[in-house]
């Protein structure tokens, strides 16, 4: 069995959820992946996500995953293969996300995205900040919540790190317990970290470098 396979098989018995991040692969690359059983895949720019999801079989399940402008936001809330946007990052864009939504007759599962080690260049809501929002969030009938997302500090040493997925869980169950809410998506996990991640309650892992690296390549 190969490495995808492998890690596929075992993420799936722990009932963790692979998301392949496709940014700046070919489709060649993408339907490899696929072939190999994949149907989650994430993109981080606009244009590149709607050229890619022409070329690309139809049951996959896009994820949008990076700071995503309002101007864009009507482009790819009318795909119906996106699935999850996973980087709702202010209210602003929540609102819009919302607007275009019920335009487009859907309700739009989204994540909402964390800025837990508050990073002056990191996009998302800072803890106080998505506390203070959430009750205006959760009136907006165009959009379904379905967890958080983060991205943790970039560190050679993933132990580093486990605090901010520790405290993201954190902060998602003082949000189930006060707003009454399910959350029960957690994103957070990269080809860095995903293990720690994992150990401290992830539900999705987003993964690049290490699915679409060549054999022998480094990660
Ligand atoms: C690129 C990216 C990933 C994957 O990162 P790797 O280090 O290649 O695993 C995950 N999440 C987001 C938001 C990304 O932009």
């Amino acid at each position: 069995m190969n490495r995808v396979k492998e890690k596929l098989n075992s993420l799936t018995n722990k009932g963790v959820q692979l998301i392949a991040v496709s940014k700046g692969r070919t489709e060649e690359e993408i339907r490899t992946l696929y072939d190999q059983g994949i149907r989650d895949f994430g993109e981080n720019r606009v244009q590149e996500f709607l050229a890619k999801v022409p070329l690309l079989p139809e049951d996959i399940r896009w994820h949008f995953v990076g700071h995503l402008q309002r101007n864009k936001v009507k482009s790819i809330v009318q795909l119906p293969q996106l699935a999850l946007i996973q980087s709702v990052d202010s209210l602003r864009l929540a609102e819009k996300i919302h607007q275009e939504a019920q335009k487009a007759h859907r309700q739009m599962p989204v994540l909402l995205q964390v800025n837990i080690a508050r990073e002056p260049q990191k996009y998302g809501f800072s803890p106080e900040s998505l506390l203070e929002a959430f009750s205006e969030l959760q009136t907006m009938s165009g959009l379904r919540i379905k967890g958080l997302m983060m991205m943790a500090p970039f560190t050679e040493e993933p132990e580093e790190v486990r605090r901010y997925f520790r405290a993201t869980r954190e902060l998602a169950q003082s949000l189930r317990a006060e707003k009454q809410i399910a959350l029960e998506e957690l994103s957070m996990g990269m080809s860095q970290d995903y293990q720690v991640a994992m150990e401290e309650g992830s539900t999705m892992i987003r993964l690049g470098r290490i699915l679409f690296q060549k054999e022998g390549e480094d990660v």
